[in-house]
């Protein structure tokens, strides 16, 4: 009774969302054709620069060639060949035939973007200085404002090393080799990736024994218990993976990308020998851009860059003496971080970085606009982010070949809502997201090269 009154809550919680989403599209679209129509190109424009293309970055950039006056352009820099698409990552990294959708090629997403106001450097950014931002190739790129998009690096299978698609899709098929390969396999750590990549490789090869290990009391403690006890029960009820709570077993060097023939040894001194072991854990910030220019800005706690709720970086001192404070004082206040690189206060979720990207790109604009018209910066009213968990938290979880969920929290409330569904296709409809990026996944259907049939 309480998950149907859930679906109940889901349901209108998701229409609410996408009708005011929708709403919000359409009058930033009537907006966008009338920018396209009175935007010009100049032959030296102020750059706005957004660092990392990825769920977060993205989303600036779109609404930015929408709505940059003439004037200014956006130069993305962004070192992958394509936007990997993580949701699907441990779904790939086990079931083969897939990899290649994984990878959403940028060709196609800003193709309505006015002339002169867009440009893509693919480039690895290294550091900033006060107007530059200093690239791997050696050329830099002036700036007058600029947003870091650049999120973490997490290890394979969670993401792949490689910056091309096709090494990437290598390294994916490497691990369903692995995979295929093992009769025992361990997974250590249980959040959202190491329950799916455990309930993947035991609902598509029953035959495998699967051990999923977490240091803590229950699965996915970063959610409410409620989400854990359910997903327990699936793993323990339904699956037959061996769960192992409270471990923190030792993990010996790796040989190569992946623990293979590896023994590890649990509390007490038991020891055990598992064919493969994958590990979910290691999630690195990808701040260091920001060490030479304002190391104050990186906090020492999580490695993350220190923001204000205007998006703007701030030191790690001001955040700690008053998190939230959107008094405090910006370090730059021409610079921006927000998605999975920053300290926001909110989830670090794909949908949390898109309304981040939308407080900074109304700050960025009314900076301009303040700016032409000589105003004091310092007195101008900014817009701030407060997160709203329930919408930006909101988890998709693949429990399996079928089964999945979705869950909402909110943690002000104390409250979480929880829907178990039973479908879903092997690709898990990435095409529909493709779509969303201007591209079409037909492109790619089929397994890629080296890959099994
Ligand atoms: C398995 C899995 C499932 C998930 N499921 C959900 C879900 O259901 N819902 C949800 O909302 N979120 C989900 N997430 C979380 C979501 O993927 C992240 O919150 C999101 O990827 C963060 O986006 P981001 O743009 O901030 O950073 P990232 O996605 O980490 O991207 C950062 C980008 O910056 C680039 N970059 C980094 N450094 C540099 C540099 N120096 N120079 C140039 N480019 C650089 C990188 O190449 C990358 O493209 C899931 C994550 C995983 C792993």
């Amino acid at each position: 009774m309480a998950i149907d009154l859930d679906k109940v809550h889901i349901i209108r919680k998701a229409l609410s969302f996408f009708s005011w989403y929708l709403s919000v599209r359409l009058i930033q679209r009537i907006g966008a054709i009338y920018h396209t129509l009175t935007y010009k190109a100049t032959p030296s424009p102020k750059n706005v620069v957004v660092i990392g293309g990825s769920f977060a970055g993205v989303e600036l950039v779109q609404r930015l060639v929408e709505t940059l006056p003439t004037g200014y352009r956006v130069v993305l820099v962004e070192q992958r060949s394509h936007l990997n698409y993580l949701f699907a990552f441990p779904r790939f990294a086990v079931v083969p035939g897939h990899e290649r959708k994984g990878f959403i090629p940028y060709d196609g997403m800003f193709t309505k973007a006015p002339e002169g106001i867009f440009k893509l450097v693919r480039d690895t950014a290294l550091r900033l200085t006060d107007t530059h931002v200093v690239l791997a190739s050696g050329e830099s790129i002036p700036y007058a404002y600029l947003a870091v998009a650049t999120g973490s690096t997490q290890p394979l299978p969670v993401n792949v090393s490689s910056l091309e698609r096709d090494p990437g899709c290598r390294e994916l098929q490497f691990v369903q080799e692995s995979v295929k390969l093992a009769g025992s396999i361990a997974v250590v750590g249980a959040g959202a990736t190491g329950v799916q990549l455990a309930t993947d490789i035991k609902s598509f090869f029953p035959e495998k024994e699967v051990t999923l290990i977490q240091s803590g009391d229950r699965v996915m403690d970063r959610f409410g218990p409620r989400l854990s006890g359910y997903v327990m029960d699936v793993l323990q009820n339904e699956l037959k993976v061996r769960v192992l709570l409270n471990e923190r077993p030792n993990i010996p060097p790796k040989d190569g990308v992946l623990a293979k023939m590896t023994t590890l040894t649990f509390s007490g001194g038991r020891q055990e020998k598992f064919d493969l072991v994958l590990t979910s854990t290691g999630q690195r910030p990808n701040a260091s851009i920001l060490a030479t220019l304002l190391p104050a800005a990186i906090s020492k706690a999580t490695g993350r860059i220190c923001v204000l709720p205007t998006m703007q970086v701030t030191s790690y001192q001001a955040s700690e003496t008053s998190p939230g404070n959107s008094a405090a004082a910006p370090l730059a206040p021409h610079i921006f971080a927000f998605g999975d690189v920053a300290e926001h206060g909110g989830p670090m979720m794909g949908r949390a970085g898109a309304m981040q990207a939308e407080v900074a790109l109304q700050n960025i604009l009314a900076m301009i606009k303040a700016g032409n018209k000589k105003k004091n910066l310092a007195t101008l009213k900014l817009r701030t982010y407060t997160p709203d968990w329930e919408v930006e938290g909101f988890l998709h979880l693949t429990l399996g070949r079928t089964h999945h969920l979705v869950y909402a929290m909110d943690t002000k409330k104390g409250t979480d809502l929880l829907m178990g569904i039973h479908n879903g296709t092997d690709d898990l409809d990435v095409g529909k997201f493709w779509k969303r990026y201007g591209a079409d996944v037909k492109e790619v259907e089929g397994p890629a090269e080296g890959g099994e049939q």
